[in-house]
C-alpha cells in the first residue's frame, strides 16, 4: 500500500467511550484530502488534522450540488485487529457515482488506500464493543467558484471518520415502513444509482411525511408506474416470499448498488437459498401477505447492516410481517455478515482487509509531513 504525507494534529481530542455512541456526531483527529484541478489531475493526497474548510460563497457545490459520497466501516474484532469491509467495492462505487456527476475519476487503489491509511493513523478511535465501528465517509465536492451551470474544473476529495454505535440500541429492531405513491426517489435515466447529495435532499419531504404518520422509513416505489419496489429509506430492500428471497434488480438505474445487498445475496447463494433479482410489484407484496407467503422483509445497508421490517403500510392497508418480529433468515444474515466484519468467522470471500498499525506507536510525535509506513 502506498504511503501518504501525514501532518499530525497538535492536540488530540477526547475520545467518547464505546457506550452511548451515536451516528456521525463526533469526528476523529485527522482527515484525508486530495485536490483536482483541470490540467493537473488529482494531486496532493495527504492526511492532515481534522478541521473546517474555507469555502467561497460562490463555490459551485453549494449551489448545484455536484457532490458524491460513500460510506463504509472499519471494525475492531475480539482479537483487537481492525478490519475494513469491502473497501475495494466502495472505492469502485465512488467512481461510478463520480462518473454520473461528471466528476473526474479517482484511482480506485488510491481511494482504498486512503481509507486504510487514515484508519491506521486514527486507529485508537476504532471502538471495541461488538456492534460499534468506525464509520468512514469519503466525499467529493466541486470547488470552483462560479455560478454558471457546467461541471466544475476543481474538486476536493476528502475522507472523515466517526465512531458509531449500534444502529438500534436493542440489536435488531423491526421498523415500520410506509410505501408511498405520492413521492418518488428516482426515475429511469436519473441519478438513483449514484450516491449523491441531491438524492438525499430529495428524500427528506417524504420521510418527514412518513414520520408524521408514525413510520420509520419510506418504501420507495418506482417513479414511472408508482408500483414496483425500489428501495427503503436509504437501504436496499429484500423480501422472503415462500422459500425465495426476492429483491428489485439494478438494471433500470434507479437503485443504488448496495455493498450489503451484494454481500447478502452472495451469502444466500452460498447457503443454497433461492434468490431472484426481479421487479416486485406492491400488489404482489399485498397478495403474498394475504396468502401468508410474505414471511420476512428487511433492508440492507452499511449503517444498520440488516434492518428487519415489522410492518408495511400502503394506502389504508397495514401489513404485519412475521408478527412484527425479526425473522429467522433476517437474523441469520445479520449474524453472518457481522461475524465476518468482526473477524469472528472465516472470511471465505476475502471481504475484509486488515488495517495495520503504523510502525511507530501513535503517541510518538511524528515529524511534519512524515509518510505513513507502507502496509
Ligand atoms: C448507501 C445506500 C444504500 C446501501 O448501500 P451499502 O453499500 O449497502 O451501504 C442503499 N440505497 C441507497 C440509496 C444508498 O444511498
Amino acid at each position: 500500500m502506498q504511503g501518504f504525507p501525514v501532518t499530525r494534529a497538535a492536540q488530540r481530542k477526547t475520545r467518547p467511550s464505546d457506550d452511548g455512541l451515536r451516528f456521525g456526531e463526533v469526528f476523529t483527529d485527522h482527515m484525508f484530502t486530495m485536490v483536482y484541478e483541470d490540467g493537473l489531475g488529482w494531486h496532493s493526497p495527504r492526511i492532515v488534522p481534522y478541521g473546517p474548510f474555507e469555502i467561497d460563497p460562490a463555490c459551485c457545490v453549494l449551489h448545484y450540488a455536484q457532490a458524491v459520497f460513500d460510506g463504509l466501516k472499519a471494525f475492531r474484532g475480539a482479537d483487537g485487529q481492525v478490519r475494513l469491509f469491502r473497501g475495494d467495492r466502495h472505492a469502485a462505487r465512488l467512481n461510478r457515482s463520480c462518473d454520473m456527476l461528471c466528476i473526474p475519476p479517482l484511482d480506485p487503489r488510491l481511494v482504498e488506500d486512503s481509507f486504510a491509511a487514515l484508519v491506521a493513523v486514527d486507529q485508537d478511535w476504532v471502538p471495541s464493543k461488538r456492534s460499534t465501528a468506525l464509520y468512514i465517509r469519503p466525499t467529493v465536492i466541486a470547488t470552483e467558484n462560479f455560478l454558471g451551470v457546467r461541471p466544475s474544473r476543481k474538486y476536493l476529495y476528502y475522507v472523515i471518520l466517526t465512531p458509531v454505535g449500534p444502529y438500534y440500541r436493542e440489536g435488531l429492531n423491526p421498523v415500520r415502513i410506509l410505501a408511498t405513491d405520492q413521492h418518488v426517489r428516482a426515475v429511469p435515466g436519473g441519478l438513483g444509482a449514484a450516491k449523491t447529495a441531491g438524492n438525499y435532499a430529495a428524500s427528506l419531504y417524504a420521510a418527514r411525511e412518513a414520520e408524521q404518520q408514525g413510520y420509520t422509513q419510506v418504501l420507495w416505489l418506482d417513479g414511472q408506474h408508482r408500483e414496483f419496489l425500489d428501495e427503503v429509506g436509504t437501504m436496499n430492500i429484500m423480501l422472503r416470499i415462500g422459500d425465495t428471497v426476492v429483491t428489485p434488480p439494478l438494471s433500470n438505474g434507479t437503485i443504488l448498488d448496495g455493498v450489503t445487498r451484494d454481500s447478502a445475496l452472495q451469502l444466500l447463494r452460498d447457503w443454497g437459498i433461492a434468490t431472484e433479482e426481479r421487479p416486485v410489484s406492491i400488489h404482489e407484496v399485498e397478495e403474498a401477505h394475504r396468502a401468508g407467503r410474505l414471511t420476512e422483509m428487511w433492508g440492507t445497508g452499511t449503517a444498520a447492516v440488516i434492518s428487519p421490517v415489522g410492518e408495511l403500510g400502503f394506502g389504508s392497508a397495514r401489513m404485519t410481517i412475521n408478527g412484527g418480529r425479526t425473522g429467522e433468515l433476517t437474523q441469520r444474515l445479520y449474524d453472518a455478515i457481522t461475524s465476518i466484519q468482526y473477524g469472528a468467522t472465516n472470511d471465505a470471500h476475502g471481504w475484509t482487509r486488515l488495517v495495520r498499525a503504523p510502525d511507530r506507536a501513535l503517541t510518538d510525535p511524528l515529524p511534519e509531513a512524515a509518510s505513513v509506513p507502507a502496509m
